[in-house]
């Protein structure tokens, strides 16, 4: 069996003391494992970047920029690899894997930029003979803890602009698939980064608990579930550092009753089901405006989920892969059980679909329920899972107080052939990222990403600007040289 072990200053350390089965989902079978790093262990990756900082710091925005370039064109050339391992320990299928490959890739487009990004603001005269500027320097060491469902693409959302802003950085990535994170950040190495600017640690709560005390780390990204988003928040910022803690979602999609069906059927398929509905981004909640709206779907709905495939990734025929563990598999399962003890139909119930040759895979069945209310635990909760659930409202306001009310704002979508109700829509939804016949409105890597209410804590979204203004210090300096022989004279009034 091997382990996975942490890349401390450029090296793989094998900090063995605890370790922790990684599985393959759709065999049920573990064939790794991974270490889980001890406070020494931590507080040595924290050192090397502690270390690296100054020379990276100093290093030219445009030297910086150019590992980068390098470090896109070794995740293109390896993409075969990272998307195997991602489809070994994740179970996502490779046309999946590829697309969340890419997006990552595409923020590592975005760092490349950093020259431009970080030349600051300019004002020349100010006063008599003085300039003043704001530029905007690096923190130091940041840390990046880092969620399942997402091994390339959410690791790809921090630590390229962080370190291409001039801070060096620890990633703590998800335990249950690390190998496609890790054998990312050798590639980062192997572009020509400096020992130590990049470290990867794998681990728990405890590695967890010493990034968010140790006084030398002065910001966390974090992207996880809700409950640990708040708490990461609240400890990261009781010992003074900068956060950023995305968190859970429940994301609506409102279907209109002049929306096109059948458009609305194919697009909702791939935003419920694709990667098993393990999105924070997936549309789990399709609110059907009017019955006559609602019983169309439903039947479209459920005929066109007959044909879908679920499976192991390594068969690019399928449609999705496996969710994550067993006890998922069985919590995913419980959401359904509990929809159907509170009234809802089940349309279509994926509970323990057949799956050949692979038996003890962690396997749930596309799902749909029909006639859920806002009162089901169902609803209220975050399933993550291949399940996709109907709510039926009379009017497009009822529909849009419903996710007004609901607790996450992370995505939502409109589908109707209305401009007015979709301007409508998207101005008043208190949500942070909006789609109009767009189920997946998943910002690009030059807009920022982030949700509103309990989808997010922290004020700065992630990646492409926000991600430049969180990752970096404004400066302001205000200067003058005065010509040669003048004085200044004396004042005590405020300069203005
Ligand atoms: P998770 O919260 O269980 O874990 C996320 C990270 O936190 C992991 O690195 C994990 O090791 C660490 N962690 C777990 N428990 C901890 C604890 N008690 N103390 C300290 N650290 C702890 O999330 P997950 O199951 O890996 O990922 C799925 C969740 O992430 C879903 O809720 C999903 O919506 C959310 N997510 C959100 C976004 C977003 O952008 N908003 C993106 C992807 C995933």
């Amino acid at each position: 069996m091997t382990t996975v072990g942490h890349l401390i200053n450029g090296k793989i350390i094998e900090d063995a003391a605890r370790v922790q089965d990684v599985y393959n989902p759709a065999t049920g079978g573990s064939t790794t494992r991974v270490a889980l790093a001890s406070k020494e262990t931590v507080e040595e990756a924290i050192a090397s970047a502690q270390t690296a900082f100054p020379a990276w710091r100093n290093t030219p925005a445009i030297k910086r920029a150019r590992i980068m370039f390098r470090f896109k064109e070794l995740l293109e050339a390896n993409a075969d690899k990272i998307c195997e391992l991602i489809g070994q320990e994740h179970g996502k299928i490779s046309h999946d894997a590829a697309g969340e490959l890419q997006r990552g890739i595409e923020n590592v487009e975005y760092a490349c930029g950093v020259p431009e990004l970080l030349k600051g603001e300019y004002s020349k005269n100010v006063g008599p003979n003085i300039d003043s500027w704001s530029e905007f320097q690096p923190l130091g060491v940041v840390a990046g803890i880092t969620p399942f469902n997402f091994p390339a693409m959410v690791p790809m959302w921090m630590f390229p602009l962080a370190i291409a802003c001039g801070n060096t950085f620890v990633l703590k990535p998800s335990e249950r698939d690390p190998s496609s994170t890790l054998y990312i950040a050798q590639l980062l190495h192997e572009a020509g980064l400096p020992e130590g600017v990049l470290n990867v640690v794998n681990g728990d709560k405890e590695a967890v608990d010493i990034l968010l005390t140790d006084e030398r780390i002065k910001a966390v990204s974090f992207v996880g579930s809700t409950p640990i988003a708040e708490y990461i928040y609240a400890t990261a910022n009781a010992n003074g550092k900068r956060c950023q803690a995305l968190g859970g979602a429940k994301n609506h999609a409102i279907v209109m009753p002049d929306a096109d069906i059948d458009n609305a059927v194919n697009q909702l398929l791939g935003a419920a089901f694709g990667s098993s509905g393990e999105r924070c981004m997936a549309l789990s909640v399709a609110v059907a405006v009017g019955d006559a709206a609602a019983d169309e779907l439903v039947a479209k709905m459920s005929e066109a989920m007959k044909p879908l495939k679920v499976g192991a990734y390594s068969d690019s025929s399928n449609d999705f892969g496996p969710v994550i563990t067993r006890a998922h598999q069985q919590k995913v399962n419980g959401y359904i059980d509990s929809a159907e003890n509170d009234g809802a139909n089940v349309v279509v119930d994926g509970r323990n679909p057949a799956v050949s040759g692979y038996e003890d895979g962690f396997f749930v069945g596309a799902t749909l329920i029909d006639q859920v209310t806002p009162t089901m635990q169902s609803y209220q909760e975050e399933i993550f899972g291949p399940v996709l659930q109907v709510v039926r409202v009379e009017t497009m306001e009822q529909a849009m107080q419903l996710i007004n009310d609901h607790e996450y704002g992370n995505g939502t979508c409109i589908f109707t052939r209305d401009g007015e109700a979709a301007r409508y829509f998207s101005d008043h939804i208190q949500v942070g990222m909006v789609g109009i016949n767009v189920p997946l409105p998943v910002p690009v890597a030059y807009h920022s990403f982030g949700g509103w209410k309990r989808s997010l804590f922290g004020d700065l979204h992630a990646y492409g600007p926000d991600g430049v203004r969180f990752y970096t210090k404004r400066k302001t300096i205000t200067q003058r040289w005065p010509s040669s022989g003048v004085r200044e004279g004396v004042s005590f009034a405020f300069p203005s």
